[in-house]
């Protein structure tokens, strides 16, 4: 079911997450462990993140170096059919424009079409490990919101190759990106907030944000959005702290704020026992309100942490 559909019919707020696919050569039993308890709150969504390759130097038999692709956490499309398999549950891929040709992106989208799968998240994704800013691929895109026209043509029956006439129309539901603290190459929110219109005029159903440890962004990014003449659903994105690094890691991949009120109790942890207990009061706060101000979906970044999740879920359900 469409995510959109889902929102339009469901009369509470939903719980939906995200994974990351297992590192290559790892087993897929991994993520089934942290998942499983997490399926008695009925997620409605899991997204399935990716991961473009990497450029590494290695060494050749010769003695001479090399730079070879690689991929680190291949595998989103098929763990996406996995867990729809294994829990009955809409699983949603994420699709970046970073490394892939729109041929590629095309015949991934065939893929998951054929699959039953009928939401994505499309974005741009970061610059490469050895790029300093993000360029595409020579015959990709440069925007997300490219990716997004591409995603709308196929829902029309228009393929890259024009003399495919009548062509099987697909049915995607498409989420993109939005940064209540602005994502960090925008000059400004506002202009960021306009950019972000452009892939809603064109035809994005809604938007899923970037993490957030202060509410008040995320009450004012919406503000701000509808000013924007934005009126699709706003989903939060929610992640559990649980160490001390985080604390200035996060701000520094992620471009977001950490409370000070959030920091100083942080720090004053003396184990990873004592941090883990404040990042679940922290997130068991943030929920309550949303809860609270009537949010329609808590999107929770699930990563390494299904321990917090479901500890918040169990004291809010
Ligand atoms: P865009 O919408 O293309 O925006 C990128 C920048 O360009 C912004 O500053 C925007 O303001 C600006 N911009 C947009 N359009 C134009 C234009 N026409 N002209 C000039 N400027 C413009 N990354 C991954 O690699 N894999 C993932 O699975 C993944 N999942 C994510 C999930 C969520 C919910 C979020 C919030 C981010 C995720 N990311 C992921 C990270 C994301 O790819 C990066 O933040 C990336 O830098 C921007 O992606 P975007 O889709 O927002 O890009």
């Amino acid at each position: 079911m469409k995510l959109t559909q889902h929102l339009a019919e469901a009369k509470k707020t939903i719980i939906s997450l995200e994974v990351l696919p297992p590192t290559k050569g790892k087993s897929i039993e991994s993520l089934y462990a942290s998942l499983d308890p997490l399926m008695e709150f009925k997620p409605s969504f899991i997204n399935v993140t990716y991961h473009r390759a990497e450029q590494i130097l290695k060494k050749r038999s010769d003695g001479l170096l090399e730079h070879v692709e690689i991929r680190k956490r291949p595998g989103t499309v098929g763990i996406c059919a996995a867990l729809m398999f294994k829990y009955g549950v809409e699983a949603i891929p994420h699709l970046i424009c970073g490394g892939f040709s729109k041929e590629e992106t095309e015949n991934a989208l065939i893929d998951l079409h054929y699959l039953g799968i009928r939401n994505v998240l499309a974005l741009r994704g970061d610059a490469a490990a050895n790029e300093k800013t993000f360029s595409p691929h020579p015959n990709g895109h440069k925007y997300a919101e490219d990716l997004v026209k591409q995603i709308i043509s196929l829902n029309n029956g228009q393929y890259m190759e024009e003399d495919i006439l009548d062509g099987v129309k697909t049915d995607f539901c498409i989420g993109v990106a939005g940064y209540p603290e602005k994502h960090f190459e925008s000059p400004n929110l506002d202009t960021d907030i306009a950019f972000l219109k452009k892939k809603i005029d064109l035809g994005a159903d809604y938007i899923t944000t970037q993490m957030f440890f202060d509410n008040k962004h995320y009450y004012n990014y919406i503000d701000k959005c509808r000013e924007h003449g934005i009126t699709v659903p706003i989903l939060t994105g929610l992640k559990p702290l649980s160490s001390k690094k985080q604390l200035t890691g996060i701000p520094r991949i992620f471009n977001v704020d950490i409370p000070v009120e959030l920091y100083n109790e942080m720090m004053k942890c003396k184990n990873e026992a004592d941090c883990e207990k404040v990042g679940t009061e922290w997130l068991l706060m943030q929920c309550r309100d949303l809860l609270a101000n009537n949010c329609p979906v808590l999107h929770f970044y699930t990563l390494s942490k299904p321990d917090i999740i479901y500890n918040v879920l169990k004291q809010l359900f």
